[in-house]
């Protein structure tokens, strides 16, 4: 197996700490790379970031990537985030903008995530290993996909030492970004960002904010299912293990899982590549 990644997102209460502890001891026997934690919009999370990084690393002994999202965020306040990891012994960032909740301004010093990335490399140097995010099917906001593409290598040009991409269900989306990107001289690693199919409604109301196409044949054999969760894990399982499996042989350098703090779709989909 290629390396592989896990990311979750913050847990907020007891039960949802539970759950995560439960799923990183699950995840941590196919023996990560590391595992990633998201940072919430406009601060809202920044602590618990921090904390679920520090127990993912102290208790489970996970080697870890905190996400970084600029907006809303000041220099003075990511540079000393950034000096808290770099303390606790972190050695990689995921460098992103994030996005405001509706009506809040934004009163960050930054406005894109490649400024983000020079600020790093500014105050940090080398110590972090910078991933950047990647949309094989174009930004939500770009209405231009040349320019979305420049803007991603500016994000390499600025210092990011690979990417992970938002979800995709079609695997030739990602081919011809990674082949479009390579014409524009960005040699870094690409990692297809994996989404398990657990809940296909939730998943449908995700993917429409997200911008992320769910082709039509995965809908209409999900919807075949009706309320059968098993038969549409089963499904799911089978659905994104094919697409695992397409984008290694045709050369993706790793897969990073969004897990959603649950060990069991993820766990399904990688049984299914090792048999
Ligand atoms: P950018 O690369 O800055 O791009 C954002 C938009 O601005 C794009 O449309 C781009 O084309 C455009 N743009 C960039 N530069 C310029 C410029 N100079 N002029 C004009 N337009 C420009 N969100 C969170 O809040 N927390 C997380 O933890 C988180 N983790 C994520 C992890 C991954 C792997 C991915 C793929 C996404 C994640 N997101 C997260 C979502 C992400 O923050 C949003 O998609 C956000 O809208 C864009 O972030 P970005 O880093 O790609 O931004």
């Amino acid at each position: 197996m290629p390396p592989i990644s896990f990311e979750f997102f913050p847990p907020k209460t007891e039960e949802q700490r539970a759950q995560l502890d439960q799923a990183a001891t699950l995840l941590k026997q196919h023996s990560p790379d590391y595992v990633s934690v998201t940072f919430g919009a406009g601060g809202s999370t920044l602590s618990y970031t921090g904390e679920t990084v520090a127990r993912l690393h102290g208790i489970h002994g996970l080697s870890v990537a905190p996400h970084l999202s600029c907006v809303g965020g000041t220099r003075a306040e990511l540079g000393e985030l950034l000096d808290s990891y770099r303390a606790a012994g972190y050695r990689r960032i995921v460098a992103l903008r994030g996005d405001l909740p509706s009506g809040m301004a934004s009163t960050g010093d930054f406005r894109y995530a490649a400024e983000l990335v020079r600020f790093i490399r500014e105050h940090s140097g080398d110590h972090f290993h910078i991933e950047v995010a990647a949309y094989p099917e174009i930004h939500p906001q770009a209405d231009d996909a040349m320019a979305d593409l420049r803007h991603f290598k500016a994000k390499v040009d600025a210092g990011a030492d690979g990417a992970i991409t938002q979800y995709f269900f079609n695997p030739d989306a990602y081919f011809s970004f990674v082949d479009d990107v390579r014409k524009l001289g960005v040699d870094v690693p690409i990692v297809p960002g994996i989404m398990p199919i657990s809940n296909f409604a939730q998943l449908k109301r995700f993917s429409d904010m997200c911008g992320a196409e769910i082709p039509r044949w995965i809908t209409k054999r999900m919807q075949a299912h009706g309320d059968d969760a098993a038969a549409v894990r089963d499904l799911g399982a089978d659905v994104v293990a094919q697409l695992c499996r397409r984008l290694l042989d045709g050369g993706a350098p790793g897969l990073h899982f969004y897990t959603l703090n649950r060990a069991k779709a993820t766990r399904a989909i990688l049984d299914r590549l090792h048999g």
